[in-house]
């Protein structure tokens, strides 16, 4: 079967257009289109609930053949909250499966349901827009959370604790005045929120969410649904759907846009996803039976095929349109054809111009069914659109995420020089600008940056890693490009094994391990670090210099300082960008055990940023040169300050 989908004649045949897949609800009719060209017969079977342990069937309704591979059926009346399957005969054999273009499902996404969608709007959704709608995608400050992470600690003070509403919480305090979660990350300054998987996944049971669960949830079921576990009932299809929506609209309500970690490179499971009961293994590359495994998950999406690259294209734009989400992070983006990708963001960019996307465009062992150019970094030039997760940054100043012990430049390795100057440009070798690359030195996969540096140097003392911390977070929030972290990367995140050392992978760690532990602001070094993180995001929104777009202006404004210790890294960037303040400002980063002194241009600097403190006003001043203290950073302003 699948080498015949390949064929042009398949293609030809069977690629249908049209806007209506899925159920298009109205208050007198539902209208049922379902994409199965290799279908012999179709129903639809209605269901009163949304859970198959409960036997309530309704009706029982035949679809019939229409165009282009699709069966179409019409039921008259009200059909809103009504639950349904399609039974698919197909190899002689009838199968019972959801509906890929679901909007809603029941407990653990067995079952679609058809659902009003507009009645599940909060009030003022009709006004509710992007809070960074017209800004750069280089003004981006992201933050890579888990909706559970964030809440679920018993110091987060949060109510709704691993739910979608309790992101929105306002207003939660650990020792009575320290703000933690929604309060925290407002405070924090970060422009966009990027949740880890919150479409419907498999690994967590809906069902029984008093047992203990986790699960970062990179295993899809249903691509346009919410996950169940994050809502108040994973029972009621309409609930989940209603308060995403509300925990979107908090958020912007608060300044905050948001990002969706989306991950159609692969699925739950690819013999019982459904688009691949109804299409037997359309959905998917496979080969003389086997599935393609790049992403390690067991079957590679194949979305070089017209239906899939559609059902992605419509997914993305639904999420857009419905859920007026501001930004798509695509895993394993280097598992999918840049048709797709490209054809995506155009979409979606027809209504929303704001919307941006980036993704991990890492080279993975698949086997793609047809030849297609995949969205991996070196074809970021074919991708303009999108940018890319820049491990080089990542790796030169941590240490490469392929060996826990091996130095990076902010634990004492020289090594890095190069790259990093390249990097800080926002320049490097597959990036063709600025807006193309993430720049980040921890996210939810790997050691967290504090655990990395502890263990790339097991001697240095707890303060000495502190001051690590805080060099990383100096460079890639000063760098040109999308500077992105981990949550909790602003107080010394760790993940520590019970056994002894610090786990690695958490995917399904249990809570005690993925929880943010707000009670650690209560102690100086976390709250210190929180502080110096603010003042850094403080920093780069005051200074257009540090967010520029185009290469030109790179070039032409920020200029690497050479001849100096093979530790010490220096940029003078000038004033001449739209909107700085500054005439000039002066960069400098020093990961030698020894203080260095540089010589500075003249005039008289203002330092904003030094090891122990950043911000946005005069530390202290500085004329002809500046020693900077062992492992630290220093940002000289020239001029107006904001
Ligand atoms: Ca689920």
């Amino acid at each position: 079967m699948p080498q015949f989908y390949d064929t042009p004649d398949f293609e030809a045949s069977f690629t249908y257009h049209g806007n209506d897949l899925g159920v298009v609800w109205s208050k007198e009719k539902a209208a049922f289109r379902l994409w199965a060209p290799t279908a012999d017969a179709v129903s639809i079977s209605l269901y009163s609930g949304g859970d198959p342990a409960v036997s309530d069937p309704l009706k029982q309704i035949p679809m019939n053949r229409d165009v282009s591979g699709t069966w179409t059926a019409q039921v008259s009346g009200n059909l809103n909250g009504v639950y349904y399957t399609y039974q698919v005969t197909r190899d002689g054999q009838t199968v019972e499966s959801c509906d890929p273009y679901a909007r809603a499902v029941g407990v653990n996404g067995h079952r679609a349901m058809v659902l009003d969608l507009a009645s599940t709007n909060p009030e003022g959704w009709e006004h509710d827009t992007d809070p960074h709608a017209g800004s750069a995608v280089t003004d981006a400050v992201i933050y890579e959370a888990h909706v559970r992470d964030l809440s679920v600690h018993r110091s987060s003070g949060i109510r709704q604790k691993g739910k979608f509403l309790g992101i929105v919480e306002p207003g939660t305090r650990v020792s009575g005045h320290i703000p933690t979660g929604l309060d925290h990350i407002k405070d924090l300054g970060i422009t966009h929120l990027q949740l880890l998987p919150v479409f419907d996944y498999g690994s967590v049971d809906e069902s029984n969410l008093q047992k203990p669960q986790f699960n970062w949830g990179y295993d899809p079921v249903n691509f346009n649904v919410p996950e169940g576990s994050y809502s108040s009932d994973p029972f009621d299809g309409a609930v989940r759907v209603r308060e995403m929506k509300q925990m979107v609209k908090s958020l912007h309500d608060h300044g905050i846009s948001v990002v969706m970690d989306v991950v159609y490179n692969h699925v739950f499971d690819a013999k019982r996803f459904c688009f691949n009961l109804i299409v037997p293994d359309y959905f998917s590359r496979v080969n003389n039976g086997v599935y393609a495994n790049g992403s390690g998950c067991g079957n590679d999406t194949a979305s070089e095929r017209s239906m899939v690259r559609k059902y992605i294209v419509d997914s993305v734009s639904y999420w857009a349109d419905e859920y007026h989400i501001d930004g798509f992070r695509f895993d394993l983006s280097g598992l999918l054809d840049i048709q797709t990708i490209n054809e995506t963001i155009g979409q979606v960019h027809k209504h929303h111009p704001n919307v941006i996307f980036y993704g991990e465009g890492w080279n993975l062992p698949t086997t793609t069914v047809k030849t297609c150019d995949l969205a991996v970094q070196s074809n970021a030039h074919l991708t303009p659109e999108f940018a890319y997760f820049n491990d080089t940054l990542r790796d030169s100043l941590r240490g490469s995420v392929f060996s826990a012990a091996a130095k990076g430049y902010v634990t004492g390795s020289c090594d890095f020089r190069e790259q990093l100057e390249s990097c800080f440009r926002g320049l490097c070798s597959w990036c063709r600008s600025p807006k193309q690359t993430v720049n980040y030195v921890s996210c939810h996969d790997n050691n967290t940056l504090f655990d990395r540096i502890v263990l790339a140097t097991p001697n240095a003392s707890f303060e000495d890693h502190v001051r690590m911390n805080k060099l990383a977070a100096a460079f890639y929030l000063t760098a040109q490009g999308i500077p992105f972290m981990q949550a909790g990367e602003e107080m010394l995140r760790s993940k520590p094994n019970p056994k002894g050392g610090f786990i690695e992978n958490s995917y399904r760690s249990p809570d005690s391990v993925n929880s943010i532990k707000w009670n650690l602001l209560k102690q100086q070094p976390y709250r210190e670090t929180f502080a110096y993180y603010k003042g850094l995001i403080a920093f780069r929104k005051a200074h257009p210099v540090l967010r520029m777009s185009s290469v030109y202006d790179v070039l032409s404004n920020l200029i690497p300082i050479h001849c100096l210790h093979p530790q010490v890294l220096a940029f003078r960037a000038t004033g001449n960008v739209a909107g700085e303040p500054a005439d000039e400002l002066f960069l400098m980063f020093n990961s030698a055990a020894t203080a260095e002194t540089i010589p500075l241009p003249g005039g008289t600097w203002q330092i904003c940023i030094n090891g122990e403190r950043a911000g946005t006003q005069c530390l202290a001043t500085v004329e002809g040169s500046a020693t900077l203290p062992p492992i630290s950073a220093m940002v000289l302003v020239k001029g107006n300050l904001k």
